[in-house]
């Protein structure tokens, strides 16, 4: 009897988490619809990638964004404050309300995704990305080309299962190469581990054992996802067990040894 009841409580947990994404979410969506082409003559996107990192993006883009944010949050507080809350953080303070922090996270990237559209419009080749990491070895897989961001996400497309990085910064995607480590560009296949669990069907966490780094994939084909930040958010569970089950490899390889 316990157990289904915690059961019930992390179900209702994750409604209500989604809820609130939800309306922050709708909001993002409603703001570049009114403001995208206000913002994109601000934009300008280098030459070679990262075309536009986070810390070049309009710093009033992301206010006004954010405030908007607190605004359908009924968070009052003003612009000032926002900026002196942001100087704060890049000066290494870290103690902004959880909440806050999320609304700004989203106004980031609802302003980094503004790039990655006009990326994707320009359309840079494909090439440039360098979808192979052994031919490659300096230039890391997971840093995303638009804004130099790590991701750890990646989905195998309709209809063959081209493995596509997606970036949960800005949203942009770029081709890899399908089989292997993104990170440490190891291609021995049985050295790269595939985690599952049945409460998440469609995705698989790819554990490296030479690097020990893991990222998470998406089988697009059996699971069609709309908003990829929230099915990372909600799968999150799945980064704690990689993680916890990497710490248990580590004492039984020292048990060994
Ligand atoms: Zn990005
Ligand atoms: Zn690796």
């Amino acid at each position: 009897m316990a157990t289904e009841t915690s059961k019930l409580v992390v179900t209702k947990n994750v409604d209500q988490a989604y809820q609130k994404y939800r309306q922050l979410k709708l909001e993002v969506d409603a703001w570049q619809q009114e403001r995208r082409s206000y913002w994109l003559v601000n934009l300008s996107l280098a030459e070679e990638s990262p075309y536009l990192p986070i810390a070049d993006l309009p710093q009033d883009a992301i206010i006004e964004l954010w405030q908007r944010l607190n605004i359908s949050a009924k968070v009052e507080i003003t612009d000032a404050a926002l900026r002196e809350m942001w100087e704060q953080l890049e000066q290494g303070q870290n103690d902004m309300d959880p909440e806050m922090a999320t609304r700004l996270q989203m106004a980031v990237s609802g302003v980094a995704k503004l790039a990655s559209q006009t990326v994707d419009e320009k359309g840079v080749p494909e090439q440039k990305y360098n979808p192979r990491a052994s031919e490659n070895p300096e230039k890391n897989l997971t840093v995303c080309p638009v804004c130099g961001e790590i991701t750890t996400l990646t989905v195998l497309t309709e209809p063959d299962g081209k493995r596509m990085m997606h970036c949960t910064t800005c949203s942009f995607e770029w081709p890899v190469q399908r089989t292997g480590c993104l990170f440490c560009g190891s291609e021995d296949s049985k050295k790269l581990l595939y985690l599952d669990n049945e409460a998440f069907p469609g995705i698989e966490m790819a554990v490296c054992e030479v690097c020990g780094q893991y990222f998470k994939e998406i089988d697009g084909r059996r699971l069609p996802v709309k908003d990829y930040v929230w099915e990372d958010l909600r799968t999150l569970p799945l980064n704690y067990a990689t993680e916890h089950w990497l710490e248990e490899q580590v004492k039984k390889n020292n048990q060994i040894n």
